[in-house]
């Protein structure tokens, strides 16, 4: 597995480890073999890497000297946040060859400019620290996720996190102005600026998002704010087909425009296994309904308006019988479970015996056409596999997770990962899809995306990593080969 990370050099030498430890200071590194462990290890468990040191910065100057001697010495490293990515980006192979490179002791809020809406922040800020943070100076920072209380905004920047709002406040990318960087080579780039506009040449910052720490270490970042809503409603709601999910969205945004926050979209089989391995979750509608839309919408009207306008929306759209059912929440504490329950939905499918995930996204026209063809072909190739279908469809992007059958062990479904991937990666690629919507590329995807995407992309995409890192010292054999 080693070779799947792609980085053939020999383990790191001691005198360069020792120098690494000098640069940092006590309190700035894990060397025991039993400490470090945890910070190799995937999310999910699937994944154990190993490393001679996990070194954790204070500063930007601190990381810069770290950097430097990494590239004077020619030694790998693994940036790493919260280690919550879903693509084995963040933890090392198994050559010993990799240190991992933490920004979990850079946790200043450098700066807040209220009159320009920003926040500027280190890079191991804990998402939820923002959000609260926000949420004192009377402001939203809209980007949420299921690992909001451990992943830190540098990784979330790095992966170009989606998440539940993405449909009205866009990715991560959208919400960043500005970027300090440590480069490849021990230099810092400091574009840390605060404007919504500066045509001053190629946007450099865009190269770091969604980089996967392949170009350099983000250490700060200037991020937007946005006016908190006053008033939120969220409902759930029973729905017949997908077809009907999408109609019902067009309906929403038709009639309450911008407000329209998330819309995510839940297959009836998923809350099948949620509610059977989740202990405490509910059915929050009396009957069953073949597909369920989670959706919320938010704004800053007065008490009570909102309920008014999405109930009035729903009761239209029961008349044109895209709707079979939905409940409003009624409080704040009922729209949290709703809102609960979504977040739980993967933890339903773990505890089903495992699945094999994908996070697709495809035009949101083409939602319909991608679950059916992608049924029809998985359940001809395993008749008695389970399907489980969620996902943030408001931006046309599904979770679309095949399940164990439940007469085959783990291991023998898991042989035919590669076959059970190409069936759905080709149907939505054929629909001028993504074979990753907002998880990236890591390791998990790489052959595909080599595969997927055009000659002249890769080579672009080569020639860029090139150019910043000619010693592929970063995050060696995650997103690109070269
Ligand atoms: C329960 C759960 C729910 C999730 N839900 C979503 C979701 O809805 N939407 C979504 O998009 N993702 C989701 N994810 C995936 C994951 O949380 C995000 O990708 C997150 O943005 C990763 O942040 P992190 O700090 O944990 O980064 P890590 O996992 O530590 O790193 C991710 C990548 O970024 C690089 N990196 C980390 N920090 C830096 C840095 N400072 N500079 C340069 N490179 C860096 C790493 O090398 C690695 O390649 C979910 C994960 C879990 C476990």
């Amino acid at each position: 597995m080693s070779e799947i990370h792609g980085n053939p050099r020999p383990a790191v030498p001691s005198g360069v480890i020792e120098r690494l430890k000098a640069a940092v200071g006590p309190g700035g590194y894990l060397d025991k073999p039993e400490d470090i462990l945890p910070y190799c290890r995937s999310w999910r468990g699937n994944w154990q890497g190993e490393s001679p040191l996990f070194l954790r910065p204070a500063t930007t100057a601190e990381m810069a000297a770290v950097v430097s001697i990494c590239a004077e010495t020619g030694t790998s490293i693994v940036p790493q946040g919260g280690n919550t990515g879903l693509t084995y980006g963040s933890q090392p192979g198994r050559g010993m060859n990799e240190v991992i490179v933490s920004t979990a002791r850079m946790k200043a809020v450098r700066d807040v400019d209220l009159d320009n809406d920003t926040i500027t922040v280190e890079a191991g800020v804990v998402l939820q620290e923002i959000q609260r943070k926000a949420a004192e100076l009377n402001r939203f920072f809209p980007l949420s996720l299921g690992a909001e209380g451990t992943c830190q905004i540098g990784g979330n920047i790095s992966t170009n996190a989606g998440g539940i709002q993405v449909l009205r406040y866009g990715n991560t990318r959208n919400l960043v102005l500005g970027l300090e960087v440590v480069l490849p080579d021990g230099r810092v780039w400091n574009g840390l600026r605060s404007l919504r506009k500066d045509n001053t040449g190629y946007d450099l910052k865009q190269l770091f998002i969604g980089g996967e720490g392949t170009l350099g270490i983000i250490t700060a970042a200037v991020l937007k704010l946005f006016p908190r809503p006053t008033e939120q409603q969220s409902a759930w709601i029973g729905l017949e087909t997908p077809d009907a999910a999408v109609a019902l969205l067009g309906l929403m945004r038709e009639r309450l425009g911008e407000a329209v926050s998330s819309f995510e979209l839940i297959s009836r089989p998923t809350v099948d296994l949620l509610l059977a391995g989740v202990p405490g979750s509910t059915d929050p509608l009396a009957a069953e309904h073949p597909w369920y839309v989670l959706t919320e919408v938010s704004g800053q009207g007065a008490p009570g308006s909102l309920a008014e306008a999405v109930a009035h929306v729903l009761e239209i759209a029961v008349e044109k019988e895209l709707v079979q059912d939905a409940v409003l929440a009624s409080s704040g504490e009922q729209a949290r479970r709703l809102w609960k329950m979504r977040e739980d939905l993967p933890f339903g499918v773990q505890a089903a015996g495992g699945a094999i995930p994908h996070d697709v996204s495809v035009p949101l026209s083409r939602i319909t056409e991608f679950i059916r063809r992608a049924d029809e072909a998985m359940q001809r190739a395993y008749p008695t596999a389970r399907f489980c279908c969620f996902g943030h469809v408001g931006d046309g992007n599904l979770h679309y997770n095949p399940v164990r059958p439940a007469d085959w062990t783990y291991e023998q479904f898991a042989a035919e990962r590669e076959a059970v991937n190409k069936i759905v990666h080709d149907i939505v690629v054929d629909l001028g899809g993504s074979i990753s919507a907002e998880h990236g590329i890591g390791i998990v995807r790489l052959d595909e995306n080599l595969r997927y995407k055009s000659p002249v992309e890769i080579d672009l995409m080569n020639r860029i990593k090139l150019a910043l890192d000619p010693a592929n010292i970063m995050n060696p054999g995650k997103l690109v080969r070269i």
